[in-house]
C-alpha cells in the first residue's frame, strides 16, 4: 500500500507519491520569530519533522523549505518599542528557534529561508499579480481583489459568496471566516522599517512571503504544503489566490494541516499566556526526547492536549525502550533462533510501516511496538527468545527510532552518557569480588545522584535512567 495522507484541499485521504516520482518537494510555513516557540507550535514543527522522516524511511528524497518571518506586525510592534532594528530583535528568537529544533532532534530542511531576503521575488509576484489585474491600489497600499479568484475559499471550504466586496485589512492577523481583501504590500509608515522599490517605499504583507519563496526554490506546483491547522484560512487561501493567479496552476498537490495542542481545552497561545516554551519544561527537569515523543504520539489530526501527567508517561514509555534495548544488548540467550520469536518482529514491522503509511498513524504504529515488548519480555522470561532472534528485535527498535529519534539519552549538563554508566557500573562489580564494599556502595550512590538505578539480576547488573 502506498502512503496516504488527508488531503485538506480534497478533504479526503489520499495515496500520495511526489509528482516526479522521486523527491518530495515540500514547504512548510516556518515560525515567527518575535519571541520564542511555545510547545504548541513545536507540536506542529514535530509533525512536520516526523512527516519528513517518514517520506525518507520510504525512499523518497526530499527537497524541503522552510520559511523564516521575520518581518510581521508584532516583530515592528515589538522592534519599534524596543528601539533597535527588526534584525536585531528577530535574531535572538530565530538562533533559540533553531537550537529548539536541535533539542527535538528534527533534521535539517535542505533549505531555511528569510522573508527579509526575499523582497525582490514578492515584487516581482506582485508585480505580476497587477499585470493580471488581481490588485488595487489604496492609499498607496496595494491589495489583492479577492473578488477576481472565483476559486476563493476552495482551501478552508468556505463559500464567500456573500462577502463584502471591497472591505480590506491591513493587518497581518485577522478574523476567522471573514474573507476580506488583503494587503500585498503596505506603504511606509513613519518611525517603521521600509524598503524602496518598484511598487514603492513600504514593506510585504505576510502573505506574500510564503508564494514568493515557495515558487522560487520548488517551482509552480509543490507536492506538499503544510502548516498548523489555523493557517489554512487565511494564510493558505491566500497563498493559493497570489499563486495561482499568476500561474494557472495548483499550487501545491497536497495540503496537509496539523491540529493543535490545547491546555485545558484551549489552543496554546502567546496571547492566552497559557504557554510553556521547550526551555520552561526542560527547566523543569524533563528530557527533550519525553517532549518530543508525547508531541509525536498523538496522530497529527487529533487534537493533543498537554499535561504534565502525559509528559511523564511520555518519559516512562521511552525507559521502557531503552530497557528492552539494554536487555537485548546485555541479556545471555541460548544459542539459535525461535521461529515464533522471528515472526513476532517481522509482523511488528509490518504493523509499524503499515500504521505511519496511513496518514502518519503515530498512535498505532506505537501501540504495535509496545505490544511487541510485551510479548518479546514475556518470551525471554519463559526461555522462547533466543540469541538469533536479538538482531530482528533490534531492527524493529532501529525502524521506530528512525522516526521517533528518542532512543538516545540527551545527557544533561553534569549528567552521565552511557559508556560512563557501563564503565562504572563494571567498576562496582569488579569492586565486590575484591570484597570493596564500601567503594561498591559509592558507586551505586553516585549513580543514584545522578539518576541511575543499579539492578542486580541472575544475569548480572543492569541499570536503568529513573523516568
Ligand atoms: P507562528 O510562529 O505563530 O507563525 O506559528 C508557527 C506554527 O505553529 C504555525 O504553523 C501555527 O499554525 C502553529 N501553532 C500555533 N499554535 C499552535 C498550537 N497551540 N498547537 C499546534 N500548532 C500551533
Ligand atoms: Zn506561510
Amino acid at each position: 500500500m502506498p502512503i496516504r495522507f488527508y488531503n485538506t484541499l480534497t478533504q479526503k485521504v489520499e495515496d500520495f507519491a511526489p509528482a516526479d516520482g522521486k523527491t518530495v518537494r515540500m514547504y512548510v510555513c516556518g515560525p515567527t520569530v518575535y519571541n520564542y516557540a511555545h510547545i504548541g507550535n513545536l507540536r506542529t514543527f514535530t509533525f512536520q519533522d516526523i512527516l519528513r522522516r517518514w517520506l525518507r524511511a520510504r525512499h523518497f528524497e526530499t527537497l524541503h523549505v522552510m520559511n523564516i518571518t521575520d518581518v510581521d506586525d508584532k516583530i515592528i510592534r515589538a522592534s519599534v518599542a524596543g528601539n533597535v532594528s527588526i534584525n536585531e530583535y528577530t535574531k535572538p528568537y530565530e538562533a533559540a528557534f533553531l537550537e529548539d529544533m536541535a533539542t527535538l532532534r528534527f533534521q535539517q530542511p535542505e533549505k531555511i529561508v528569510r522573508a527579509t531576503e526575499h523582497i525582490g521575488e514578492m515584487v516581482s509576484l506582485i508585480q505580476s499579480l497587477t499585470e493580471k489585474g488581481m490588485t488595487y491600489e489604496s492609499d498607496g497600499s496595494i491589495y489583492y481583489r479577492i473578488g477576481k479568484f472565483p476559486e476563493y475559499g476552495k482551501l478552508s471550504h468556505n463559500d464567500f459568496g456573500g462577502m463584502i466586496a471591497g472591505a480590506r485589512v491591513d493587518v497581518d492577523e485577522y478574523e476567522k471566516e471573514n474573507a476580506r481583501d488583503f494587503v500585498l504590500w503596505k506603504q511606509k509608515k513613519d518611525g517603521e522599517p521600509s524598503w524602496n522599490t518598484a511598487i514603492g517605499d513600504g514593506r510585504p504583507g505576510w502573505h506574500i512571503e510564503c508564494s514568493a519563496m515557495a515558487m522560487k526554490y520548488l517551482g509552480e506546483t509543490l507536492d506538499i504544503h503544510a502548516g498548523g491547522i489555523d493557517l489554512t484560512f487565511p494564510h493558505h487561501e491566500n497563498e493559493i489566490a497570489q499563486s495561482e493567479a499568476v500561474t494557472g496552476k495548483p499550487f501545491a498537490r497536497f495540503w496537509i494541516h496539523a491540529e493543535h495542542l490545547i491546555v485545558e481545552g484551549q489552543k496554546m497561545s502567546k496571547s492566552l499566556g497559557n504557554y510553556y516554551t521547550l526551555r520552561d519544561v526542560m527547566q523543569m527537569g524533563y528530557q527533550p526526547e519525553a517532549v518530543r515523543y508525547l508531541l509525536a504520539s498523538v496522530p497529527y489530526r487529533n487534537k493533543l492536549n498537554f499535561t504534565f501527567d502525559g509528559l511523564k508517561a511520555a518519559a516512562a514509555s521511552i525507559e521502557r525502550l531503552r530497557n528492552f534495548e539494554r536487555r537485548l544488548q546485555t541479556d545471555k540467550f541460548p544459542d539459535g533462533s525461535v521461529v515464533e520469536a522471528e515472526e513476532r518482529s517481522a509482523g511488528t514491522l509490518r504493523l509499524f510501516d503499515e500504521a505511519m503509511d496511513d496518514d502518519l498513524n503515530t498512535a498505532s504504529a506505537l501501540g504495535a511496538l509496545f505490544e511487541f515488548i510485551r510479548d518479546s519480555n514475556t518470551a525471554m522470561d519463559s526461555g522462547a527468545f533466543n540469541a538469533g532472534n536479538v538482531g530482528g528485535a533490534m531492527a524493529v527498535l532501529a525502524r521506530f527510532d528512525e522516526v521517533f529519534a528518542v532512543m538516545t539519552p540527551t545527557v544533561a549538563e553534569g549528567g552521565l552518557a552511557d559508556e560512563e554508566i557501563d564503565a562504572l557500573a563494571a567498576e562496582r562489580v569488579s569492586a565486590k569480588k575484591a570484597r570493596n564494599f564500601a567503594r561498591a556502595d559509592a558507586i551505586r550512590a553516585e549513580l543514584l545522584e545522578k539518576g541511575i538505578i543499579l539492578e542486580d539480576t541472575k544475569e548480572g547488573t543492569r541499570w536503568k535512567r529513573k523516568a
